[in-house]
């Protein structure tokens, strides 16, 4: 997964830089018995910070809906991420070009689902995008610009095409030697997902996932109020300030999730000038143009993919993508000195006036 890059510090910071802040204080109603809201606190999974929040009908649900929550994370990062040894991804990445590696269901729909939204995004999302950003964080180490042979060697490893999924033997497999996979962009989606899944199962009537910023909230708000307030930072701010720093939008949501990625959040750093963590495969550089961009869906997995995959487009094409899809909205804020901030037609309901 994503996050390990080589300065800790900087990732940690950076990949909480939209910050949650999930209270809401309103008039909701849930008759004689008021249901209990419980805050896991922040904890490290994926290497970002997580937090839980759950509502139910008292504190021993609520308790239990959070662990199983955590449980679907710490799954999803064991069978995931590429920063563990034994994760079935690297697993991949080490045997995939040698021969067809039998994966978990997980693994396998995660890698299908990839695979359809790089079709959607005409190659935009991309998680076979790893070579690329291996060469990238590698020059971040150097301090150097990667020469025009080390980009054309890493992007020939690169291409969603290139990935064979056998559905019957549920196997991957790779078409070139020395492609990696990188769900970075994908894996933490999928993982909210489950989480609230999970939560549902566990009786929570309300409850909301955040991992590093990427959410998913459904039902009851917290403390009794009727939607789940989350605020987004702005990413020209000092960065260190991640959690209480100013606010650019409130956003309020009710069975939604939202995921920003950007620019701003996690980057290299050659001669003074920043370099995305995003890779546009079609120049196999870090991409520009957009500082911040939030997507607003009814599932964490489409938020977090579309977020990735609009900060690849730009603004005019990732606007097109997103404008027609029902229940979808884009928040985007362009780089610059004078940021701008665009959106499709539908997100003015989700931001508080
Ligand atoms: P996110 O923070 O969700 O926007 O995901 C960014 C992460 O996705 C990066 O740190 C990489 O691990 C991975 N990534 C970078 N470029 C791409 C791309 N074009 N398609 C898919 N994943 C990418
Ligand atoms: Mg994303």
């Amino acid at each position: 997964m994503s996050s390990k890059s080589p300065c800790r510090a900087i990732k940690i910071t950076f990949g909480v830089c939209v910050v949650i802040v999930a209270c809401i204080w309103a008039a909701g109603r849930f008759g004689p018995i008021r249901p209990v809201t419980t805050n896991s606190g922040f904890r490290e999974i994926m290497g970002t910070f997580v937090q839980v929040a759950a509502v139910a009908g008292d504190s021993g649900t609520t308790k239990r809906c959070i662990d199983a929550a955590f449980e679907q994370l710490e799954l999803v990062d064991n069978l995931m991420s590429d920063y563990k040894d034994d994760s079935e991804i690297s697993q991949v990445n080490r045997d995939g070009y040698k021969q067809a590696v039998k994966v978990s269901r997980m693994v396998f729909e995660v890698l299908h689902r990839s695979i359809e939204f790089s079709k959607k995004t005409a190659g935009a999302f991309d998680v076979t995008i790893g070579p690329l950003v291996d060469l990238w964080r590698s020059v971040d180490e150097k301090n150097a610009m990667p020469s025009e042979e080390e980009l054309a060697e890493a992007r020939a490893k690169v291409g969603f095409e290139k990935l064979i999924l056998d559905e019957q033997e549920q196997t991957i497999r790779f078409a070139v030697d020395g492609m990696r996979l990188d769900l970075g962009g994908i894996a933490k989606g999928y993982a909210i997902d489950l989480a609230i899944e999970a939560m549902q199962r566990a009786g929570a009537v309300g409850g909301m996932v955040d991992v590093g910023g990427d959410i998913r909230c459904f039902g009851a708000g917290p403390k009794g109020k009727e939607e789940w307030t989350i605020g987004l930072q702005d990413p020209g701010i000092a960065t260190e300030a991640i959690i209480g720093g100013p606010l650019t939008l409130i956003l309020e949501l009710t069975d939604d999730a939202v995921a920003t990625s950007g620019n701003y959040r996690r980057f290299v750093l050659i001669d003074g000038k920043k370099y995305s963590h995003i890779i546009n495969p079609a120049t196999s550089a870090g991409t520009e143009g957009l500082s911040s961009v939030t997507v607003i869906a009814k599932n964490a997995m489409d938020a977090d993919v579309l977020a990735t995959a609009v900060t690849v487009m730009g603004a005019e094409k990732g606007l097109a993508l997103i404008e027609p899809m029902p229940e979808t909205e884009a928040i985007l804020i362009t780089a610059g000195p004078e940021p701008e901030q665009i959106q499709t037609s539908g997100a003015d309901k989700y931001i508080r006036k």
